[in-house]
């Protein structure tokens, strides 16, 4: 019997994702560029095997799957993509279906699609989310290519994906790169989410001088509440963890620079490039650069010292509450830019990307999964074309409640010389975005001034340039 579907790549992502097609009922073939590593994923693959077609030889792959062939390539991104496709290229047919699961640019996934568009064979880029647990036991898939490819692959996505309340986390999103843009912006929005709580982690630390698991016993309770997610459950969960070499709590031991691999960084360019003001996320990344100039800070320490002054909250309890709140708003205000980034990307590339749809598959299987999301989904499905998320009935009632908090956290630790990019820049975007009248009138001005660059006036009346010939004489 044929396979259903065909997998190249088994490292950990390939691996697992195939283990979960064939647990769930899909005859799968599986190919892997070292032959041993094929082998030793069949030996281990226990009562799976049944459901496995292990293929050495691009030929004996492609002969295994039933046509027209979905083939999923879950291989380390980049030109090795390119590679296999041109070599997997002669063995396919009419109808048949590159799938890239890994995580591309979707510039370069746009590329791929056209490239293969006059071949007869088709291409599809699939955003899978959730790491190794998600691949193994249900990720959330976010499907770009055409609407017929998708129809062959429906099913068994379907079958592999996570579940929220029993709806699947998998969804057919638009034409070409719609599937690894939304992934990308998952990514963007998840580097926010990590920062923002780092950020509130910091103060708990270094303002009000809890312990590792005094910080994980709040993030506990406010897993509870209405900050309930993936992130603060994993969040509580490392704050408790000791280490077995030191006796002390593990966070403490480890170094406190992040890595980055490329999505957040592509979110700030493709926001940029979209004209999207996506500040909380910019923050994000730019925290992670900083986080790692480790040496450079120590440096700097010693030179400039620490902010003097900072003192712990009067009224701890009411402090701990505020902290929620910012965190709640701080959060409504990077998912907000997110997702006016991918309204913007929609129009640009002509994707029609379903809102309602992305917050949904997001609910469950991916890294930013939380109940909030399924907020979220509410909002945008009874005003899917929202200007931006803040200002639905539901969200504009939440920013209400929560800024003075946001407020009040972002002042605190401004005061304190503690850090919080990631949450100032959410407040002043809200400040900024409420803001009917803005201050760019005088940075029209001053590009008038130095560039006759002209401006519009408030009142209508059709003159467009400035008195100030005498200023560009002193100028010289
Ligand atoms: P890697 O990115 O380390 O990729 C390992 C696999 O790529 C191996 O099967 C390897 O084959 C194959 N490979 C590398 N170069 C080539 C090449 N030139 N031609 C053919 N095959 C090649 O593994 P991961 O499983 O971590 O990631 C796979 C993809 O999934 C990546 O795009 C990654 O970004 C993405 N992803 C990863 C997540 C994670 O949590 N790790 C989450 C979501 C997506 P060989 O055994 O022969 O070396």
């Amino acid at each position: 019997e044929q396979a259903e579907i065909g997998l190249i790549g088994l490292g950990v992502m390939g691996a697992n994702l195939a283990l979960n097609i064939a647990e769930k009922g899909n005859r799968i073939a599986v190919f892997n560029r070292t032959v041993e590593v094929t082998r030793k994923f069949y030996a281990d693959a226990g009562d799976l095997q049944g459901q496995i077609i292990p293929c050495e030889t691009m030929e004996d792959f492609v002969a295994a799957i039933r046509p027209p062939r979905p083939i999923i390539i879950m291989i380390k991104a980049g030109d090795p993509v390119d590679q296999q496709m041109e070599l997997l290229k002669p063995y396919l047919s009419d109808g048949d279906i590159m799938i890239d699961a890994g995580n591309a640019n979707f510039r370069d996934t746009m590329r791929r699609f056209d490239h293969l568009k006059d071949s007869g064979l088709t291409f599809i880029g699939m955003g899978v989310s959730g790491g190794e647990e998600g691949a193994r036991h249900g990720p959330s898939i976010m499907v770009g290519g055409t609407e017929d490819s998708w129809k062959r692959v429906e099913k068994v996505l379907t079958s592999i994906s996570a579940k929220y309340n029993g709806d699947p986390c998998v969804a057919w999103l638009g034409e070409n790169g719609a599937g690894h843009f939304v992934k990308t912006i998952h990514n963007g929005i998840e580097y926010a989410d990590m920062q923002m709580i780092a950020e509130i982690y910091g103060i708990l630390r270094d303002g009000m001088g809890m312990s590792a698991s005094q910080i994980g016993d709040v993030f506990g309770r406010w897993n509870t509440g209405r900050l309930n997610s993936y992130l603060i459950e994993i969040s509580e969960k490392v704050l408790k963890a000791t280490d077995p070499i030191s006796g002390k709590p593990m966070v403490d031991v480890i170094v406190d620079s992040a890595g980055q691999k490329g999505t957040g960084k592509w979110s700030v360019i493709e926001a940029q490039n979209m004209g999207v003001a996506a500040t909380a996320i910019e923050a994000a990344v730019s925290g992670r650069v900083l986080s790692s100039q480790r040496v450079e800070r120590l440096a700097a320490e010693k030179i400039l010292g620490l902010p003097q002054g900072q003192r712990a909250p009067q009224d701890g309890m009411a402090f701990l509450a505020d902290l929620e709140n910012a965190l709640l708003a701080a959060k409504i205000g990077a998912y907000a830019q997110g997702f006016a980034v991918m309204a913007a990307a929609s129009k640009e590339f002509g994707w029609n990307l379903p809102m309602p749809t992305i917050a949904k598959i997001w609910r469950a299987g991916c890294i930013i999964r939380s109940g909030f999301l399924d907020e979220i989904t509410s909002a945008f499905t009874k005003d899917p074309d929202a200007a931006n998320l803040i200002v639905t009935p539901a969200f504009s009632t939440m920013v209400k409640e929560t800024d003075g908090a946001l407020r009040r956290v972002v002042s605190y630790a401004a005061l304190g010389g503690l850090p919080v990019p990631a949450l100032a820049s959410a407040l002043s975007y809200f400040d900024a975005y409420r803001r009917g009248r803005g201050t760019a009138n005088l940075i029209q001005a001053q590009r008038d001034f130095f560039g006759a660059h002209g401006f519009d006036r408030l009142d209508g009346v059709d003159k467009h340039h400035g008195p100030w010939g005498s200023g560009l004489a002193t100028l010289s």
